[in-house]
């Protein structure tokens, strides 16, 4: 069974033995102890939120490694393009 994470204390669960469970907004969240339910009823958003912003963090790492090392080459290979063109017209 794949591990869901606990929003409120970060730990890795397996559905099938959490100590509590939620829905929230049609999705169900899982928890290791009835404390961390609690906690998670009492604002959900809080950790939902908490928990979208790390992700959205990870993606734009990601994204912004892409473009950096791809926008090099294909810079340093267009200003090769335009030379060879610039050389052809002065021709
Ligand atoms: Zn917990």
């Amino acid at each position: 069974m794949e591990k869901v994470k606990d929003l409120v204390c970060g730990m890795m669960i397996d559905p099938a033995t959490a100590a509590a469970t939620s829905e929230y907004r049609g999705k169900k969240y899982y928890f290791c102890a009835k404390g961390c339910k609690i906690a998670f009823d009492k604002d959900p958003e809080k950790f939902i939120r908490a928990e979208e912003k790390a992700e959205s963090t990870q993606v734009s790492v990601l994204l912004l490694r892409w473009p950096t090392s791809r926008g090099a080459g294909h810079r340093s290979l267009s200003t090769e393009e335009r030379d060879a063109h610039s050389e052809d017209c002065a021709d």
